[in-house]
């Protein structure tokens, strides 16, 4: 006899959109199958996802909001200021980055009262392992970034020799393909990501926003290499689009009424997503670029002002009379706000996507198709953009090569208008390059739609892993053990 009831799945995303949006989306998936599902979570976090909550359970599915305080009295940070895009400056990023740590008694005492049967936290909350040993919770991390990743930082550590030399390009061996990276990587981001490989020891494998065709070389070199599970269940925006019904529709916005004047594959979407402030002479060397491309745009910026500049700042960022040129002759539209990205990159009239190369950017880019243009900055970024352009080649790059340790350090090195300009041209003007990179992006988008289809190996992926699940909780008593099938 089969014993089967809902599982009760605790999810805790972590405070910034890349890592949140994700982790909603994926709890939403798990309730679509059945299973009773609270997301953890503070009040300002809340606001970004209640209304999609409230149609989910409006649809059937269990599933609920439960709000902890966020300490921002204890961090001295204005209230409501609870998520790193939220944050102007290094500092109170890294206060929210500290929040992370002190809600460890809120949740303790919210799961040792309520008794989930299972417990999903992003992976910065490393506390989470023992607090799952403690209350003997079967423990799954969730990865934001990519397994590629986490093998290149592997790869990267187990061989310094690679790096002894003064200049870049540098060959990084013992991956399953051949690879470089311009520069040496950011020793601080080697040392963040050692702390959060080494949290995800104790749990039961890693769930990570990918599918098996993207990167499935990359999972097993890690499973081999770690003993430990992977369950790529992604891309996890398109899984949900497909998958959970729901009636909540923006408006549309303006700039996709724009780009619906636009032809299809004319206009060069950009955007660093939620959390890079580009300096003010990187962001004119960009303008200069998109101007000399000679092409359509829609550029996303998420500019801070500086305390001593009022709203007609602008000629210090931008070439003069830029906005105004660009409005004339209706080839841009600057974005000075949050950007419906997902509904943007599906877009028939965008034809490239210059990126940054956030893990979730990059899986956006991919489900819609999208070739990049990349321009990597900080963490692991520059590892992404090895996946896009060396491993399956639907990228081309900027030639970026300075690799902060945070998003709001200042760069002392721009990408220059020059180079912006050759990109995108590369990208959109139509020859041998061109066609070759917008194919290889058609190809691995199909391959990302099969993934998340019934049968395909992201749809297969989750159903594993509740049964998985189901067998662990409902059948052998809980054992807080990692191994892989
Ligand atoms: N995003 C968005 N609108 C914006 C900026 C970002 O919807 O104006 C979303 C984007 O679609 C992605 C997430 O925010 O889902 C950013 O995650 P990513 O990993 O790309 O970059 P990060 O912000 O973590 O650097």
């Amino acid at each position: 006899m089969t014993i089967s009831r809902p599982l009760k799945i605790y999810f805790l995303p972590f405070f910034a959109q890349g890592h949140l949006i994700p982790l909603v989306h994926l709890a939403r998936l798990v309730a679509s199958r059945g299973q009773h599902v609270t997301i953890l979570t503070s009040p300002s976090n809340a606001q970004l996802f209640d209304k999609i909550i409230d149609d989910d359970t409006a649809a059937g599915h269990h599933i609920r909001v439960l709000i902890f305080e966020f300490p921002s009295d204890r961090l001295g940070i204005p209230s409501g200021v609870e998520n790193i895009s939220a944050a102007s400056d290094n500092t109170t990023a890294s206060k929210i980055y500290m929040a992370a740590h002190l809600i460890k008694p809120a949740i303790y005492s919210i799961i040792s009262e309520t008794r989930p049967d299972v417990f999903i936290p992003d992976i910065m909350f490393t506390w989470s392992a023992a607090t799952a040993k403690q209350l003997n919770l079967l423990r799954i991390v969730f990865n934001p970034i990519s397994i590629f990743d986490v093998c290149m930082i592997e790869a990267i550590k187990a061989h310094p020799e690679a790096f002894e030399s003064d200049s870049g390009p540098y060959k990084i061996p013992g991956l399953p393909h051949p690879l470089t990276l311009p520069i040496k990587p950011s020793p601080g981001f080697a040392s963040i990501t050692e702390a959060l490989v080494e949290a995800e020891k104790d749990s039961l494998g890693v769930i990570v926003n990918s599918f098996r065709e993207l990167d499935d070389e990359y999972t097993e070199f890690y499973e081999n290499l770690t003993g430990r599970k992977v369950w790529p269940i992604g891309p996890t925006s398109l899984m949900v689009q497909k998958t959970v019904k729901s009636s909540v529709s923006e408006e549309e916005h303006e700039c996709l009424k724009w780009l619906s004047t636009k032809q299809n594959g004319s206009v060069v979407y950009i955007c660093f997503g939620s959390m890079c402030t580009l300096s003010d002479e990187q962001l004119y060397e960009l303008a200069s670029g998109l101007e000399s491309s000679g092409h359509q745009f829609l550029w996303v910026v998420h500019r801070k002002k500086t305390n001593d500049e009022g709203e007609g700042g602008e000629g210090k960022w931008l070439p003069s009379g830029f906005e105004d040129k660009m409005k004339k002759e209706d080839r841009g539209m600057l974005l000075k706000g949050w950007a419906p990205q997902p509904l943007i990159l599906n877009h028939a009239a965008v034809g490239g996507f210059l990126t940054h190369c956030g893990w979730n950017a990059t899986v956006e880019a991919i489900s819609a198709g999208v070739p990049m243009i990349t321009m990597p900055g900080f963490g692991d970024q520059y590892y992404n953009e090895k996946l896009i352009t060396e491993v399956h080649g639907f990228g081309v790059e900027t030639g970026a090569a300075e690799w902060s340790i945070s998003p709001f350090e200042p760069k002392r090195t721009v990408v220059s208008a020059e180079r912006i300009e050759k990109a995108v041209k590369k990208l959109l003007d139509g020859g041998d390059e061109s066609v070759r990179v917008k194919s290889k992006a058609k190809e691995v988008k199909e391959k990302a739609w099969k993934a998340v289809q019934e049968g395909g190996s992201s749809y297969n992926c989750l159903t594993e892993l509740i049964d998985q699940l189901q067998k662990l909780v409902l059948v052998a008593p809980a054992t807080v053990s990692s191994h892989v099938d």
